[in-house]
């Protein structure tokens, strides 16, 4: 199964793909996450992206286009996969379409009000990418990953200033990308203001694998 999901940064994404891979061995498949990890690299990729990232704006749509259709002739995910935080823009739903069939867009539907809290309290484990929130999806020792041990950090972009363009980004140049897909009978909303658990549910009763 081919699926997409969309929605705000912060609305849950990462953690629910999270949760769909270990449960349906489905590939768990994020552009920011791909970004980061040639930043830490220190690839050319990385070091092209990195202010970009920052800076909460998008990465161009030919060097993000091409990174997910090198991913996706990956044996791993001819019998499916999940894409988190791809297509950000028309331009890259349109490529997507060319490159792969998709069987649903999963919209996850959260204020702007709540996005900001969970952002500001997000924390990560960087090998994995793994994520926490400081309030509602807390580790089970303070600052420390539950599965490495490694100490949580704060994504650059999770600070103040990032938070705020990106979420601009996101309604300027993302959020047509729900008609887009609407239009196509793609889209699956789901809201998203719920528990990790319950929304997980909800997207697996969206797509019909209950
Ligand atoms: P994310 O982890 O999905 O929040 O992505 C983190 C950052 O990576 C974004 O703020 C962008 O700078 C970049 N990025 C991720 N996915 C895309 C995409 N599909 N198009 C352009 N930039 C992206």
């Amino acid at each position: 199964m081919n699926l997409v999901f969309l929605g705000p940064p912060g609305a849950g994404k990462g953690t629910i793909a999270q949760k769909v891979m270990e449960k349906y061995s489905l590939p768990h498949i994020s552009t920011g996450e791909l970004f980061r990890k040639a930043i830490s690299n220190g690839t050319p990729l990385g070091k092209e992206v990195e202010s970009i990232l920052a800076a909460g704006k998008l990465v161009t749509d030919d060097v993000t286009i091409e990174i997910v259709r090198q991913r996706l002739m990956e044996s791993d995910t001819c019998d499916g996969f999940i894409l988190d935080g791809f297509p950000r823009t028309i331009f890259q739903g349109e490529a997507l379409l060319k490159l792969r069939p998709i069987d649903h867009v999963i919209n996850f539907v959260l204020e702007e009000e709540e996005v900001v809290k969970r952002l500001s309290g997000r924390r990560i484990a960087k090998s994995s990418g793994r994520t926490y929130h400081l309030i509602y999806n807390p580790p089970q020792l303070e600052g420390i990953d539950d599965e490495t041990g490694e100490p949580l950090v704060q994504r650059d972009d999770d600070k103040e200033e990032a938070i705020l363009q990106r979420l601009k980004v996101y309604e300027q140049q993302t959020a047509p990308l729900i008609e887009f897909f609407r239009e196509r009978s793609l889209l699956r909303d789901v809201d998203a203001k719920y528990s990790p658990d319950r929304v997980f549910k909800d997207v697996v009763r969206a797509i019909g694998l209950e």
